[in-house]
């Protein structure tokens, strides 16, 4: 096994309800460590580059509307094979399929609405960590 970066964000549906520490707890106990860390409001051009993969989507210009609404908690996780170890310890996308223990099952209100963001593989989590942190800002 190999240490890893990923990219994690806490929604503002998280923010809104005062659970960055709670979710941040989850995160450290999955034995990830939380290696940079910023509370922004994130601007329209960056949530629609953010999920530009979705664009066609139904739901894109709902989703970048949320993702807009308030303040955000983005965040550089490491440890262990940290794409999947997160991706686990987040939960499925829908909440109503999400295992017991999993963020999004003890906190997303909905499939839109679903508490956290985490990347699906190492080549995004590179990609997405360049959107949002200067090397400086991440501190191993
Ligand atoms: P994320 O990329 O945010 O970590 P994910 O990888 O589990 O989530 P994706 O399929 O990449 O899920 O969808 C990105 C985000 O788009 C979801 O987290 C959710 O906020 C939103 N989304 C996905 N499907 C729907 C849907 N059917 N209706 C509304 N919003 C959706
Ligand atoms: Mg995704």
């Amino acid at each position: 096994m190999a240490t890893q970066r990923t990219f994690s964000i806490i929604k503002p549906d998280a923010t809104e309800r005062n659970l960055t520490g709670a979710i941040n707890a989850v995160i450290e106990k999955a034995g990830l460590r939380i290696i940079g860390q910023r509370r922004i409001k994130m601007t329209r051009e960056q949530a629609e580059r953010f999920y530009g993969v979705h664009k066609e989507r139904p739901f894109f210009g709902e989703l970048v509307d949320f993702m807009t609404s308030g303040p955000v908690v983005v965040q550089v996780l490491e440890g262990e094979n940290a794409v999947k170890a997160h991706r686990d310890v987040m939960g499925a996308t829908n909440p109503e399929e999400a295992a017991d223990g999993t963020i999004r099952k003890l906190y997303a209100k909905s499939i839109g609405e679903n508490s956290v963001h985490g990347s699906d593989s190492e080549e995004n989590a590179d990609l997405e960590i360049r959107q949002f942190f200067s090397e400086a800002e991440i501190v191993g």
